[in-house]
């Protein structure tokens, strides 16, 4: 099943094929009853033509072979005889072209003998009463015979009866067997039917939760991305060409993502992010009732170092500061790059102290940092830093940051490679003591 759930054309596939399956079943049922019923109904009909109908036949013959014998013996007609052996021949013709082996049960064979001997007495005993000098010498001896040749056919005619019950019966059996097929097809074709709806409607299903849901997923994620939530990601977890999709939408979200928060040269936060990050770390410090700290760097004499290398070992110089500052702090901390050859840090949960400690760390890695240029030049490098925390230095962002900022200056003017603590403004002490 792996190799299925890896493709939704595969399944597309399956599952259509899956549904033409009670179509051929159904085909091939209506095929199958269809010859069913026509047998059915030809055997129904060979029973007919081969049994009923010869049997019908011979019974009007023998009713008919009555009469000569009997017109004979009150009007004398020497006709009747010719009639008499004519009929004679064609009951006898007709017993002949009954097939007695077509008579499948015993019972049935047993009458069609007792009526061919029956006929045998009759026939015996009509040629005896045409055969009789007209007027008869023995009137009431002629009767006798007439009545012992009466009483004979009619129990040829009798057994003729039974004979056509047993046919008839059979034919009943034969028209419930045509019913029960039909019956069979009608139950058949609804069963092929439901299961057709079913598996449509299960076919539907799977189409739908393993295509339409992970389209809706996709279709979400691109509307996230559009709306700007850059850090929105899909989850589809399936092999197939969805998930694929998926995974290159997620990739693509990670690529704009990184464009639009970091910066090209040194891979840093860009200042549209530090705002954030620093607009968050006002509300959290705000709930926690713990300071958290920021550091201003800039680098010193950075106009002479491009200058003296050019501008590329500028760039070196900036991406060799990135990589000093990033490697030095936790990974709560959010390190930006805020101007040209300016840097901020936002160091959550952390007092002044702490900072100035991590602060004058990074002075001192920078300073003793050699940075080669590419025409094979040795550039030392030096940072300025300003300090600050909230809330102590100031109730909001700008405070912070403007108070950080004098700090910076104050490093500049007193020297260059140092770090200085901000200030508590008039304003703040006022606020918190007065
Ligand atoms: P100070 O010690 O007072 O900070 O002196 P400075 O020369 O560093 O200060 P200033 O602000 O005068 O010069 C900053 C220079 O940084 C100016 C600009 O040419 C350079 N700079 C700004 N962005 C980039 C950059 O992306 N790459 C390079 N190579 N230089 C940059
Ligand atoms: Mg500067
Ligand atoms: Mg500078």
């Amino acid at each position: 099943m792996k190799h299925l759930s890896s493709s939704v054309s595969a399944r597309t596939f399956l599952t259509t094929s899956i549904m033409l399956i009670p179509m051929l079943l159904m085909a091939a049922a209506g095929a199958f009853f269809f010859v069913k019923i026509i047998d059915d109904v030809g055997e129904t009909e060979e029973e007919v033509r081969k049994e009923l109908v010869p049997v019908v036949k011979i019974q009007t013959l023998l009713l008919k072979a009555v009469m000569p014998p009997n017109d004979y013996l009150i009007h004398g007609n020497t006709e009747e005889r010719v009639n008499f052996t004519r009929l004679s021949l064609a009951v006898d013709q007709a017993l002949d072209a009954l097939e007695p082996e077509r008579f499948g049960e015993q019972e049935e064979r047993d009458a069609l003998r007792r009526v061919t001997e029956y006929w045998r007495r009759a026939r015996i005993s009509g040629e005896q009463l045409v055969k009789i000098p007209f007027p008869p010498e023995d009137p009431q001896a002629a009767a006798r015979e007439m009545e012992i040749f009466d009483k004979h056919v009619d129990d040829a005619i009798a057994e003729l009866d039974h004979l056509y019950e047993y046919v008839l019966d059979e034919l009943r059996e034969h028209v419930q067997r045509v019913e029960g097929t039909k019956a069979g097809a009608v139950v058949t074709t609804l069963l092929a039917f439901a299961i057709a709806i079913l598996i449509a409607v299960v076919g539907g299903l799977v189409l739908t939760r393993t295509i339409l849901n992970p389209l809706r997923t996709l279709d979400e994620g691109v509307a996230q991305l559009r709306e700007g939530h850059l850090d929105y990601r899909v989850t589809l977890p399936s092999e197939d060409e969805l998930g694929k999709l998926g995974r290159t939408l997620n990739d693509m979200a990670i690529k704009i993502e990184r464009l639009a928060t970091r910066d090209e040269l040194t891979g840093l936060y860009v200042r549209r992010e530090f705002n954030r990050f620093f607009g968050e770390e006002i509300s959290r410090a705000t709930r926690s009732g713990r300071p958290f700290s920021l550091l201003l760097v800039d680098v010193d004499h950075f106009k002479n170092i491009n200058d003296r290398h050019g501008h590329r070992a500028g760039d070196r110089v900036l991406r060799t500061l990135a990589l000093v500052l990033n490697r030095d702090m936790r990974a709560v901390d959010r390190v930006a790059r805020v101007g040209g050859e300016e840097f901020a840090v936002i160091m959550p949960d952390t007092s002044i102290g702490a900072a100035m400690e991590t602060a004058e760390r990074i002075r001192k890695m920078t300073a003793a940092k050699i940075v080669h240029t590419s025409d094979g030049h040795e550039v030392s490098i030096t940072i300025s830093m300003g300090v600050a925390t909230f809330p102590g230095h100031g109730e909001s962002m700008e405070a912070v940051i403007d108070a950080a900022d004098q700090a910076l200056y104050r490093a500049k003017a007193a020297g260059r490679n140092c770090v200085r603590q901000a200030e508590v403004s008039r304003r703040s002490l006022k606020l918190h003591h007065g």
